[in-house]
Order: C-alpha cells, then structure tokens, then sequence
C-alpha cells in the first residue's frame, strides 16, 4: 500500500476518467451517479464476488421526508434527522457534511428506487435507538445481501464496468497533488496500472487490520471483527501518505448482539421491542435502549464476554416474520425458549433466584411504565411475559468511522483544509458522521455516509470531468 510519485515515461495499460476503489454500496452509488452524470467509470473491486460490508449489513439506510414514509403518514425533516445523528453523537461530527447528507438522503433512497429500480420501502415495524421517527429504507428481505444484489444489477443495466479479482495496492500522484493512476494487483500476482482523471476510495475502513485496530480502537483488539475482511485500512493508509487531514480515527460501529458461537447478527429490534440482556449472573448490566454500538464495550465487560438476550414468544414471533438473520439463527440452534423463568434459568445455566428476581423486577417496571436505574424507560406494552426465549450474544466490531475529512461533495481535504484536485472518498474510506468513539453511531450512519456520500461524490466526479475538457 503506497502512494508512488507519477511516473510520465510508463505508460499505463490503460485510461479512464474516474476509477472507483470498492464495488460496495459506496463505490456503487458513486458508479451510478457518475453515470447518470455523463461520466464512464470504472469500478476496481478485490473481490471475485463483490460483497463487502454492504453484504453483511442490515441493508436499513435512513432518510428524512421520502415519500415511503408521506404514503405511511410520517412526517419529517432533515432539522429533525440532523438532531438525532448530533444528539447521538453530542455534537462530534461536522454538522456541516452531516446537514448535507441528511437534506439528500430522501432525494439519494428516491432515485435508486426510481431510476435504478433498487425497490426500497419504509421499514415500518422496526424503532431503532435514537431515530424519533420511522425512517429506516430497505429492500424486501431486508438484508445486505439483497440489497448489495439490488444495486450491481442496477449497475450491470446502467453499462457500469466492474472490474472484480482486481486489488488496488498503489496510488500514483504527481507533484501538484493530483492522482494519476493506480496500479492494481491480480491474484495470480500479474500488476496492471490503469491511468485516470480522478480516483474515488470507496474502499471502506480499517477494521480488519489487526495492527490499526490495536493502534486506535484502545480496548477493543481482541472484540470479534465482524465486517468485511477487505477493511484494510488501505483507504486510510493512503490518504495518510498523501497529507490528507485524518479526524476521528478511534470512532467505529459496534454491536452487543452478535450470536455466540454461532456468529450471526441478532437484530436490536429485540431490546427496542422490550427484550433484556442479562449476565452470567442472572442480572441486567445496562439501558439496553440507550444503543448497540456502545453495548458491544458493555457485553465485553461483563464476565466471560458473553450474555443472554431474554425476551418472550411475541416478540420471538415478531423477529422470526421480520429477518431472516434470527430464522437463521433459529435454525443454527442458537435460541433456546423454556416455559418459566426458573426453567428458563435451568436451560441457560444461570442461577435460578437472580433470574427469577430480574424478571420480575422488569415486569414490575413495565407494569408501571417506570424508568430504571440505567435510565431505561419501560411500557406496559411491552412486558415480558412467559414463555420466555433466550440467545447468547457478545460484542463485536463491525466497522471502523474514521478517516479523511471530505468536503460536502466527497473530495478529500488536505491536512491544510484545501481540497485534493481529483481526489474524492466516500462510505468507510472517509472520516464519517459518528464522533470519535463507539457511543455516536446511530443506526444507518454506515450506509447513509457510503450511499448518500457515494451519489454526491459520483456526481462531482462527473462534474470534474467536465471541466477539465
Ligand atoms: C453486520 C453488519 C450490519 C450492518 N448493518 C447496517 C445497516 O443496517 N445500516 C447501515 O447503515 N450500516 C450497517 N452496517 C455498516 C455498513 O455495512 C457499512 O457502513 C457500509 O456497507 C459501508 O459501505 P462501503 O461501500 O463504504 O464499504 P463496503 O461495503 O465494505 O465496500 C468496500 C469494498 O471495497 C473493496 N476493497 C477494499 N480494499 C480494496 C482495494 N485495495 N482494492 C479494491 N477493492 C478494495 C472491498 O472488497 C469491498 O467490496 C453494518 C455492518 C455490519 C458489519
């Protein structure tokens, strides 16, 4: 991973007008606005089989004011979604990039469904922490499958040319700043250099490369990774080389409700619909409400590293109809369900008295729609009631946040705040809109940066082309 100085007397083998680095969501969005934007990109991807984190996500991407929540009678607004983000992340993130992506993330989930046909809709059945309205878009299964599926079909219409088994390990610039060129390395370890205008990284962030982990995640090198292996760092290990300004590099998503050992994602629906995590103790440790990327430290904290999420068959039933992760998970064996506490308290080891005197307590606070001394506010609506259903879980990783500071369309800001000429990022390869810790990021942070930034970065990218013939 280097940034090499341009060299005018190697040809390359061949040229274009923008390279993509990452055939993600982010690279993908970015491929397709520059498309529409008269621009021909060509998308650079490691990959056999483009994936990426985008795969394993969810696939929920918040928007405020589309019509799918018009048709549903939800009303919102982008002063409404910025509060949320910066209330989540207390004012960390530049509020700046963060008005910029919330006022087009309608207009961004709108013209992916439109005119690229990505068949996005409201999730309407799902609170998530921190959002004081529906506003989370998916596809139909709701998976980061679907949707990574749903956006390189788009691009394989749209005549976008993905370039896969293909990693870019150097940059080429020249003295004014400007990238020239990358050089890719095949897996038979053939290297190629493709000549371009501008370079986008969408390439993600750092969370597979132990050796970063340990030098700016403190405490959480030895949480289970679960994102996407190609998240080297190599977006940030360039712009680093370059002089680019880095800003929030400890910020990263975590998650307190990976299923363990089985390794599947046991979706936060579960707390917000009134589910508890419980220790080895038999004992809840924390406002499993307040956000699951904080929780991941919190599971971690706790003896052995792993907990219990108990809830009851109402909301087991209502997470077997919504995602497909939990019927995955039911089928890998991973939830257990008994008929009362104490036998619930048999079948997951744990001591029967302090099992049975957290549950009560929680029905009691429910009952009178109490706040706890975690600051946790319980309904009546929502009370548990047996027979109950339990899952181990621990915490994880599952994306870093930090990086580049990028200007309002993606381009990469110097550590002099001037703007490379040509030089954009976008997704997980830039700095994002989380803070600088676990605590500020609140759900869809991770695709509302990557796919709103990606369209808006496409787009300057096109514009750049333009005036530079
Ligand atoms: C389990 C899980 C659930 C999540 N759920 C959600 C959710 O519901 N909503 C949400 O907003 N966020 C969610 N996230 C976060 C979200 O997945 C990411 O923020 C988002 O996918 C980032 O998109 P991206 O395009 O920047 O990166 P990616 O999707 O990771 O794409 C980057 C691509 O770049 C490629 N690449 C890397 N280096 C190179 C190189 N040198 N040369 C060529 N190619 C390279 C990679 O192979 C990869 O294909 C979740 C994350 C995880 C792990």
């Amino acid at each position: 991973m280097a940034v090499l100085p341009f060299e005018p007397d190697c040809p390359a083998d061949i040229h274009v007008p923008l390279v993509i680095v990452g055939a993600g969501a982010c690279g993908i969005s970015a491929a397709l606005a520059a498309v529409d934007a008269g621009c021909e990109p060509l998308v650079v991807e490691r990959d056999a089989v483009p994936r990426g984190n985008t795969f394993l996500s969810s696939g929920f991407i918040p928007a405020a004011g589309t019509r799918f929540q018009a048709t549903r009678g939800i009303g919102d607004s982008v002063a409404r979604m910025v509060a949320d983000i910066q209330r989540k992340n207390e004012g960390q993130a530049d509020p700046v990039i963060v008005r910029t992506l919330a006022e087009n993330s309608a207009g961004t989930v709108e013209w992916l469904a439109d005119r690229h046909g990505i068949p996005f809709d409201l999730v309407d059945d799902v609170r998530y922490p921190g959002h004081s309205v529906l506003r989370m878009h998916s596809t139909p299964r709701r998976t980061g499958e679907e949707l990574i599926a749903c956006l390189h079909g788009a691009a394989e219409a749209a005549g976008v040319d993905v370039v896969t088994s293909a990693r870019v390990c150097d940059l080429q610039a020249d003295s004014g700043r400007r990238i020239r060129g990358v050089r890719i390395a095949r897996p038979d370890g053939v290297r190629e250099t493709i000549a371009c205008d501008a370079l986008m990284l969408a390439c993600n962030g750092y969370g597979a490369n132990t050796e970063l982990v340990a030098r700016y995640l403190t405490g959480m090198e030895t949480a289970v990774y679960f994102g996407h292996e190609g998240n080297q760092g190599d977006a940030l290990l360039w712009s680093e080389s370059l002089g680019a300004s880095l800003r929030d590099l400890g910020a990263f998503q975590g998650h307190g409700s990976l299923a363990w050992p089985h390794r599947i994602l046991i979706s936060w629906a579960l707390m917000m619909e009134g589910g508890i995590q419980v220790n080895r103790d038999g004992r809840r440790f924390s406002n499993e409400n307040g956000g699951y990327s904080e929780q991941a430290r919190k599971v971690l904290a706790q003896p052995g590293g792993t907990v219990w999420n108990v809830y009851d068959a109402r909301i087991h039933d209502f997470a077997m109809s919504g995602f497909e992760d939990y019927r995955r998970a039911d089928q890998a064996g991973a939830l257990k369900s008994a008929p009362s506490a104490g036998t619930l308290a048999a079948v997951l080891d744990l001591p029967a008295a302090e099992l049975e005197e957290t549950l009560r307590e929680t029905a009691a606070l429910a009952a009178a729609g109490a706040v706890d001394r975690f600051g946790r506010s319980f309904d009546p609506d929502s009370a548990l009631k047996p027979p109950f259903y339990a899952v181990r879980v621990t915490g994880a990783v599952f994306h870093t946040q930090g990086g580049a500071e990028i200007d309002t369309s993606g381009r990469v800001l110097g550590s002099d705040r001037r703007p490379f000429p040509n030089l954009l990022a976008g997704g997980g390869a830039a700095r994002g809109i989380s803070g600088s810790g676990d605590s500020g990021y609140l759900s869809g942070n991770g695709l509302l940066s990557a796919m709103v930034m990606g369209a808006l970065a496409g787009r300057r990218a096109a514009a750049l082309m333009r005036e530079r013939y």
